[in-house]
């Protein structure tokens, strides 16, 4: 019954062998291999990494060397009339661009300020509003004694020789910008230039010719108003004009504008 048993094992095994166990065996087998082969992979891992790097600049240097040789030997003819094409192109706009610089001038400040307002914004020569001389000059800046206030203040104007009455005249073409009476200065009359530049006249009488008001067009030259002497600010000396120029909003001496 023993042998008997035993054969009936070794049948069931062979049964399980030619079966699906072979397959199982199979497969066991295979696992172990992909075991083995994963942990030789991980040993291998630094070695095949350094013949990566070594192996990758020969693969990088290769077809640099060999593409750029040909192109070199093939691009030689037709790089030749590439190059003629443009040196026909060249000379037309060096030609033209030295016509446009000829013509603004040599200072590129000035000629790119002239060119930007060339056609409104130009200032206008300005003429002296009086005929008199300086009697005080612009302090620019500097802080000169006052005795009408007996303090040191600053001088943004030139005070020009008059009478009272005498005719003052607008120093350009303008507008009337402001018009007011104050009571340190009198009657103040500012005109609006082009380029940016304003001409303020003070110690003015209040008593305004006709058609003086604000907003209203003068010419160069065309009376504005006459020399009064309601101004406190500076009526401990003679009478006179007191008479500023602002450029884009800054003071400036009138002096450098006009030859008094
Ligand atoms: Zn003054």
């Amino acid at each position: 019954m023993s042998d008997g048993n035993r054969h009936e094992r070794r049948n069931k095994f062979e049964k399980f062998l030619t079966g699906r166990g072979y397959y199982a065996v199979i497969v066991v087998a295979l696992l172990a291999v992909g075991a083995s082969a994963f942990a030789a992979t991980r040993d291998g891992m630094e070695e095949r990494n350094k013949l990566q790097q070594e192996q990758t600049p020969l693969v990088e240097f290769q077809p640099e060397q060999e593409v750029s040789l040909p192109q070199e030997g093939v691009g030689a003819d037709e790089r030749e009339p590439e190059q003629t094409e443009p040196e026909e192109e060249l000379p037309e706009e060096t030609l033209a661009e030295p016509e446009e610089k000829v013509d603004e001038g040599g200072e590129p400040g000035a000629a790119e300020e002239a060119a930007s307002s060339s056609v409104v914004t130009t200032p206008p020569a300005l003429s002296a509003p009086v005929p008199g001389k300086v009697m005080n000059p612009h302090s620019r800046g500097a802080s000169v004694y006052s005795e009408t206030m007996q303090d040191y203040r600053q001088h943004d104007g030139v005070d020009l020789v008059a009478a009272v009455g005498d005719e003052v005249t607008a120093a350009a073409d303008g507008t009337v910008d402001g018009l007011y009476f104050d009571d340190l200065w009198g009657e103040v009359i500012i005109l609006s230039h082009t380029g940016g530049l304003k001409t303020i006249y003070k110690n003015l009488s209040s008593e305004l010719p006709d058609g003086i008001r604000p907003g209203a067009r003068v010419t160069a030259g065309q009376k504005i108003g006459t020399v009064g002497d309601e101004g406190m600010i500076e009526s401990s000396g003679d009478p006179h004009l007191h008479f500023e120029v602002e450029k884009n909003g800054e003071n400036v001496d009138p002096a450098d504008l006009i030859s008094f």
